[in-house]
């Protein structure tokens, strides 16, 4: 399996792999990236392979069955197993990613009720919540939240903890949207603010080091889609 680098730095830009081999669809496999895989609403990086000096524009990346980091290249190669790779990510698309994967823990915080859906959009992001009548929030109020927890700077950190301690408190996890990857006997918590104040839940993302860099937000719309369901759209002030 792929040694996935962002799983414990989030800011490494770069770093040299070695091809491990090319699969059925012409998806290159490296033994290590910096590549952050389709999933949890989080789309996969973009970014560059050089193999022998030539430069190989990876369009996307996603996992495999295997759980395997598939680098999907703009145009098809031939690579030889074992050739020795330097991979580097667009790192404006990717930081763009994390401030909007942030952002949507900060809303899913600030929101609390079941999440149907979310997505990263042009404008920033958005999420589905099953709320009943009543408690919509109002638009005004729920931007002064975020944007509050914004300002105040709150550290975003990772731990991790057993599978059977998650399972133990179901109430970890709220959302539907960013369920981590199991199976390895432990689960990776995002926490965010000092104790946890702000959010805890377990997310295999990629994040801020701290909610500070999102910058500014509004709230641009808050859609009925179905009975219960309200689709809350954030989008960045700057
Ligand atoms: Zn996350």
């Amino acid at each position: 399996m792929t040694t996935l680098l962002f799983r414990d730095d989030a800011y490494l830009k770069s770093c040299d792999a070695k091809v491990v081999g090319i699969n059925d669809r012409g998806g290159i496999i490296l033994d290590r990236t910096v590549f952050y895989p389709t999933a949890g609403g989080q789309p996969g990086d973009k970014g560059t392979l050089t193999v022998d000096g030539s430069p190989i524009h990876i369009a996307t990346t996603v996992y495999d069955d295997a759980k395997n980091a598939v680098h999907v290249p703009a145009a098809p190669v031939s690579l030889a197993s074992g050739a020795p790779v330097s991979a580097v990510l667009d790192w404006d698309n990717r930081f763009r990613n994390m401030r909007c994967h942030s952002l949507m823990h900060l809303l899913c915080a600030a929101v609390p009720f079941p999440v149907t859906g979310s997505a990263l959009t042009e404008e920033g992001g958005r999420i589905d919540f099953d709320i009943p009548e009543g408690h919509i929030p109002v638009k005004d109020e729920l931007a002064a939240k975020i944007n509050g927890w914004i300002t105040q700077d709150h550290p975003i950190t990772t731990r991790w903890i057993a599978e059977e301690e998650l399972d133990a408190n179901p109430t970890l996890v709220r959302t539907l949207w960013v369920k981590p990857p199991r199976g390895s006997g432990r689960v990776r918590l995002v926490s965010i603010g000092e104790n946890d104040e702000v959010d805890l839940q377990p997310c295999g993302g990629t994040h801020l080091q701290s909610t500070g860099a999102i910058g500014p937000i509004t709230v641009a719309k808050i859609e009925n889609k179905g009975k219960q369901n309200r689709r809350i759209r954030l989008a960045f002030a700057t």
